[in-house]
């Protein structure tokens, strides 16, 4: 019995708020009108701005990424695929052992198995993935929903630059790597293994 107050504290919210819905100019016009006086966004026609940190869609900085697997074995839903293969680079010094290094052919996230939670990101020890808020890409075909690594690029340039923490975190703050220029070939170079 001692809930009882509590829910009917409850309950008069919830009809204060379903009459300020229904009946939005009040007694002035005791009409039903719900599109009105309703608190949701009426997308596609308006947008609300998510928040910088919102967890839209899933950006990969591939210059990054070693293809060391750790956010594919830690994925939840066995969402994200890479594959690699591993190459010689010549020695950094004339006379030196050539160095190996991994190259990263495929990495794709199946959006349409993703479930956001974040883990992926957080796990990955070289700064490879990143949020972004964009939230629009829905496709009529559920197959086009796996993003492969060059759309998972093209995110990076969506992915807003961290604000600072607040004052005595002793977190560090994490940059955002800047999109690489694709038409050098230079720069479009796999993060090297040493
Ligand atoms: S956000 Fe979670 S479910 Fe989605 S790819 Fe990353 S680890 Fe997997
Ligand atoms: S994104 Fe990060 S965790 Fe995943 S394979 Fe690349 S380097 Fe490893």
């Amino acid at each position: 019995m001692k809930q009882m107050p509590g829910m009917f504290k409850g309950l008069g919210v919830t009809a204060k708020t379903m009459l300020r819905t229904l009946f939005p100019d009040g007694l002035r016009k005791p009409i039903p009108q719900p599109t009105k006086g309703a608190h949701t966004v009426q997308y596609p026609h308006e947008k609300e701005t998510p928040a910088p940190r919102a967890r839209g869609v899933i950006a990969l900085h591939t210059e990054n990424c070693t293809s060391c697997m750790l956010c594919a074995r830690e994925c939840p839903d066995w969402c994200i695929y890479i594959e690699g293969h591993k190459a010689l680079a010549p020695p950094r010094r004339e006379g030196g052992k050539p160095r190996q290094r991994n190259i990263l052919d495929r990495f794709d996230i199946d959006y349409a198995l993703c479930m956001y939670c974040g883990i992926c990101v957080e796990v990955c020890p070289f700064d490879a993935l990143f949020w972004s808020p964009e939230f629009e890409y829905s496709e009529p075909r559920i197959a086009d929903l796996l993003h492969d690594k060059e759309r998972l690029s093209d995110w990076m340039e969506t992915v807003p630059e961290f604000e600072d923490y607040e004052g005595g975190s002793e977190q560090k703050k994490r940059a955002v790597p800047k999109p690489v220029d694709r038409t050098n070939p230079m720069a479009a170079t796999p993060r090297e293994q040493a």
